[in-house]
């Protein structure tokens, strides 16, 4: 595979929209792959209690796994839970299981509640990645807080579907609120259209919709409804490998090029 640019820096980017089913965990599994594809040192960062993007990549995560529940509750050190992904080199991940849905609840009473993944993440070497993709769980509780404090950057995968920017306003909110209290850095860099159907009307104009509001963050790129995606995590794979020729896989390595071109500044 061809090489794309590396970052100076490792960029860290949270993934995140409080809606579930709206491809945050497939958008974050495949733009991993195909970064790591292309000569990229990658982490994913599981933070969501089902597990869903440590079983996509093929790690073992059941309950006695040391995962990121015990880096924010317990102060475990990130190395001491990134594993590699065994189907990709280059490619790392730590992993999430179902103690984390207790971390929602038992990160209230924690000191600096808020940033303890960007801690772990400081704390951690991080420069020996060109990513960080953290991805969120469907919710704007401190998990997904946690992420946007620890993150650079924020990607919204976006669902073109009638309802998908109800939820957006609710989420740019408290990305305001994160920017002006926790981290005046985060930059909301990337939108990613998901899950698209040509066929419909609708799609197209839920599409021109986000376009017109959010303008060049919107990538050109579109992801297409593609069963080979749906398919690969039960194969604990990407659709990177399980059908690199399909059009999802297609899809989702030209918008990690664009990613990788566009590089942080924009
Ligand atoms: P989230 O993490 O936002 O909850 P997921 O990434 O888990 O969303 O996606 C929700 C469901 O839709 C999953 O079953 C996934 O396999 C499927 N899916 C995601 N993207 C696509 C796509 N491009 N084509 C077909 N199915 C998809
Ligand atoms: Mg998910």
């Amino acid at each position: 595979e061809k090489e794309w640019p590396r970052p100076a820096e490792c960029r860290v980017v949270t993934i995140a929209n409080q809606k579930g089913g709206v491809g945050k965990t497939t958008t974050s599994v495949n733009l991993a792959a195909s970064l790591a594809m292309h000569g990229a040192q990658v982490l994913v960062v599981d933070l969501d209690p089902q597990g869903n993007a440590s079983t996509a990549l093929g790690i073992d995560h059941h309950a006695d796994v040391p995962s990121i529940y015990e880096v924010l509750i317990e102060d475990l050190p990130m190395k001491d839970i990134v594993v590699p992904a065994p189907e990709i080199p280059n490619l790392h991940c730590a992993p999430a299981n179902l103690n984390l849905a207790g971390a929602e609840i038992e990160l209230v009473s924690k000191v600096a509640r808020e940033s303890r993944l960007r801690r772990a993440l400081d704390s951690y070497d991080t420069g020996m990645f060109d990513y960080v993709l953290i991805d969120c769980p469907p919710s704007l509780g401190l998990l997904t807080v946690n992420a946007l404090v620890g993150g650079d950057e924020l990607l919204i995968p976006i669902q073109c579907e009638y309802y998908a920017l109800e939820g957006l306003g609710q989420l740019i909110r408290t990305v305001d609120l994160v920017k002006s209290h926790l981290n005046p850095g985060l930059n909301v860099s990337t939108i990613l259209l998901t899950m698209y159907d040509a066929r419909t009307r609708l799609a197209a104009q839920v599409a021109e919709d986000v376009r017109n509001h959010f303008g060049d963050v919107v990538l050109n790129t579109v992801i297409p409804r593609s069963v080979r995606v749906s398919e690969a995590p039960s194969y604990g794979q990407s659709v990177m490998t399980y059908d690199p020729g399909s059009s999802g896989a297609l899809a989702y390595s030209e918008a990690a090029s664009e990613m990788a071109h566009r590089g942080a500044s924009e």
